[in-house]
């Protein structure tokens, strides 16, 4: 397959619909990897993937889209992230019980779907649904209908290697429901999972829209990048008070901050703990 991990933005030429198309595979099996996720996981994380760089690509800004979807069944949280670089990290929290066959709706049971914007200027965006339809695609289209009122499909895929997705939607001046929309929006909802795991972005745009006048925009790369550092977790000891932060150090030798997405771990030993202690007590004192 020649575009792997790239997203691309579609262009219809006579209708006022735009389109997103992604493939993630080594980017995903990156975020995957050590992480050790049960196929059901894998795949729907897959899929939120592949929605967060969609919704990315089609919001067009600079910073930060996070896709949290939180419940009360075997899963309690998935979050996905994707900046304006495209680059991605993904974190799953679930019972390791979980059974080996389960719906989205059943593993999220009473959950909703969190669509986070970070703007690297300007207001933070939170929007919500609830979990009420029996996939993401489903619930991101419920997302679209009921928070600004546009007609969306989603189609996406997961098979645990690569992950996969399609995404058209109304131009909020197009009025809803007139036929170049039922018409695209059929079109699109006769390319099943398995068939578009296994077609690369332009055979999906062809297999699709071969009668329509529609283009790709040239791909964009996604990969794999954490935003954890060092630095970082420093930052996040230095939220905690210094004799806090020493009677812990004291009792295990060492701090170790881990990263949930990438498995990474910051190490701060008596050393490194005691510098950051003197830097609060400092800081403290210049203030009284
Ligand atoms: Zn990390």
């Amino acid at each position: 397959m020649s575009n792997t991990d790239q997203v691309q933005r579609i262009l219809f030429d006579n209708v006022d619909v735009r389109g997103v198309v992604t493939a993630l595979q080594s980017s995903l099996q990156q975020i995957m990897a050590g992480h050790n996720y049960p196929p059901v996981i894998e795949n729907v994380l897959g899929e939120m993937l592949a929605a967060v760089t969609i919704l990315s690509t089609n919001l067009k800004f600079n910073g930060k889209l996070i896709l949290q979807a939180k419940g009360e069944g075997s899963v309690s949280t998935l979050m996905v992230e994707c900046n304006h670089r495209n680059e991605c990290r993904a974190v799953a929290q679930f019972d390791p019980a979980i059974p080996e066959q389960i719906g989205f709706k059943e593993m999220l049971a009473k959950g909703h779907l969190v669509l986070t914007i970070e703007p690297e200027v300007g207001q933070r965006y939170q929007g919500y649904v609830p979990l009420e339809q029996e996939s993401l695609a489903l619930c991101l289209e419920d997302y679209f209908q009921r928070s600004e009122q546009l007609d969306t499909k989603f189609i996406l895929a997961c098979d645990g290697k690569k992950a996969r997705g399609i995404m058209l939607q109304v131009l909020p001046a197009m009025q809803s429901g007139t036929d170049d929309w039922q018409r695209l929006a059929m079109l699109t909802e006769t390319l099943c999972a398995e068939e578009l795991l296994a077609l690369d972005n332009e055979t999906v745009l062809y297999r699709l829209f071969h009668e329509e006048q529609c283009r790709l925009f040239s791909p964009q790369q996604i990969e794999f990048k954490c935003q954890c550092s060092r630095e970082r977790s420093e930052k996040a000891l230095k939220l905690l008070d210094a004799n806090e932060l020493r009677e812990i150090v004291e009792d295990s030798g060492v701090i170790d901050m881990g990263c949930q997405f990438c498995n990474s771990n910051y190490s701060f030993d008596v050393v490194d703990v005691e510098a950051i202690c003197r830097e609060l007590e400092a800081k403290a004192a210049a203030k009284t």
